[in-house]
């Protein structure tokens, strides 16, 4: 059952050769012994989640069912979930319960998965690594010695052990896809607007999405079924026909077009890193895609662009956290302004405080124009260099990361060194487009992740490109030998 994928866990659940009340129970038992050593959950309920089953079990009975009900799943801890502690990794909401659901949280609730818990994340998603969490670091299930990813590591750390089959995770310049090639998972970040940030906690508003991390591209394809759709409530939510996201899975990728940024495969990434990359499009050549060079000229300013663009909008966006409204407040102060500034120098971690610096400066009257205006240009022809080369492709590949998973304090100490981690992922969210990420092998005994980028709106195109890829090999379905029983 650990290693069912959720189409097969959906047949068990609905021809009743287990219910969802021992499914729930056999994850939560896995929690309970595994997760001290991971610490890839804030939060675990068992008493909410044996009700859900339960729930899910009458459903059952009565015959109203959809594909997903039954199956456990947990959520990052950026999602708002009523009754439930949500913390977005971070002091300053420790004693945070939610008053309502997040749309996404909405929308499982009504497929019926049964919520077990809330996974660690870095703090407010600022991270590359899950070492800034106030939950501290979340372990690494293939190397405990080595970081999950980040900033959605709980999630990734969670599904790697087998501790559940799928969870949700956020993705502003890399956070799904990032954790999902660290930990040897496949993770789906959909084109900005197709899943509602109703209700998740904002970071950097017009970058931030959520999306589902899983075993499989066919997994995934099931989850963002689930999640996707127009949200009113969500202004920057996009209103257009609703997708079946696994309709085009099994479609040969015979006359499939790659196309290979040259800026991806110059130097920067790692040599067991390339060789599984390349060892991945030999074989997506012998399902009968080509590849063809494509250009990207102004990658090299996503990570510069980005590091103005994402600090700005969560300056702004972190404001609302003044020990008024929710959270941390400080003991002691002397007046309003007082209060204030101590509860957000008490509750905030360092890497958020550098953020909210960097951003008010960028944003500050004497630099608007010379930092922000500027990385909004380059943003622009970011989007404009990625439309060119979808004239000449359907798909992009490339890696994930430059390197396999790292040992916790190796870049922690150097803010650039970290940030350079998502060098291959920020582009695609300042471009608004749908990327994955998905096991192609191993260096060092570690996973290695392929990115597939898509033009707007083409994650079915993409999730055909990545199952057929997994049918053909098996990388995804290894398990870290500690966690494998
Ligand atoms: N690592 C990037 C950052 O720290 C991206 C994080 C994310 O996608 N949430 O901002």
């Amino acid at each position: 059952m650990i290693n069912s994928s959720l189409k097969e866990l959906a047949t068990a659940l609905a021809t009743r050769k287990i219910s969802s009340v021992e499914l729930t129970t056999l994850f939560l038992d896995r929690i309970e012994r595994y997760n001290p050593a991971l610490n890839a959950f804030v939060t675990i309920d068992r008493d909410k989640a044996l009700a859900a089953a339960h729930a899910a079990d009458k459903n059952f009975g009565a015959g109203g069912t959809a594909a997903l009900t039954g199956i456990p799943l947990a959520h990052k801890d950026i999602f708002c979930t009523e009754g439930w502690r949500t913390t977005c990794g971070s002091k300053i909401l420790d004693n945070f319960v939610s008053p309502y659901d997040a749309t996404v949280v909405e929308k499982f609730k009504a497929a019926g998965m049964v919520l077990v818990g809330k996974c660690n994340m870095d703090e407010f998603a600022m991270g590359s690594s899950n070492e800034s969490s106030y939950f501290g670091p979340v372990k690494n299930p293939w190397d405990l010695e080595r970081v999950p990813g980040g900033s959605s590591g709980g999630s990734a750390a969670a599904i790697a052990a087998r501790l559940l089959p799928a969870a949700t995770g956020t993705d502003t310049g890399g956070s799904i896809r990032q954790p999902a090639a660290l930990c040897g998972l496949t993770g789906l970040k959909p084109t900005y607007g197709v899943v509602s940030r109703y209700g998740m906690i904002a970071f950097a508003s017009s970058l931030d999405q959520g999306g589902p991390l899983a075993k499989s591209a066919e997994d995934c394809a099931l989850m963002l079924n689930a999640m996707a759709g127009f949200d009113p409530r969500d202004s920057t939510s996009l209103e257009r026909p609703t997708e079946d996201y696994t309709r085009d899975l099994d479609k040969p990728l015979a006359g499939l077009r790659i196309g290979l940024p040259r800026e991806f495969f110059a130097a920067g990434m790692d040599d067991g890193v390339r060789a599984a990359v390349e060892a991945a499009l030999d074989e997506y050549r012998k399902l009968g895609a080509t590849t063809v060079e494509v250009d990207l000229p102004n990658s090299g300013l996503s990570v510069p662009a980005y590091y103005v663009i994402a600090p700005a909008e969560a300056s702004s966006n972190l404001s609302r956290f003044d020990g008024v409204r929710y959270g941390h407040r400080a003991a002691d102060y002397a007046d309003l302004n007082d209060m204030y500034a101590r509860s957000r120098a008490e509750g905030f971690g360092a890497e958020v405080k550098r953020r909210i610096l960097i951003g008010t400066y960028v944003l500050s009257h004497g630099y608007y124009d010379a930092y922000y205006l500027k990385a909004q240009k380059i943003r622009r022809l970011i989007a404009a260099d990625f439309s060119a080369a979808f004239r000449e492709c359907d798909v992009i590949m490339g890696p994930t990361a430059p390197s396999v998973a790292f040992r916790f304090g190796e870049k922690a100490a150097d803010p650039v060194q970290m940030y350079l981690s998502d060098i291959y992922t920020i582009a695609v969210n300042l471009a608004g487009l749908p990327g994955m990420s998905i096991p192609c092998g191993f260096d060092q005994n570690l996973p290695v992740g392929m990115q597939l980028i898509g033009p707007w709106f083409g994650e079915a195109r993409m999730l055909n490109a990545a199952h057929r890829y997994q049918q053909a090999t098996d990388w995804h379905v290894r398990v870290p030998a500690a966690f494998a029983a």
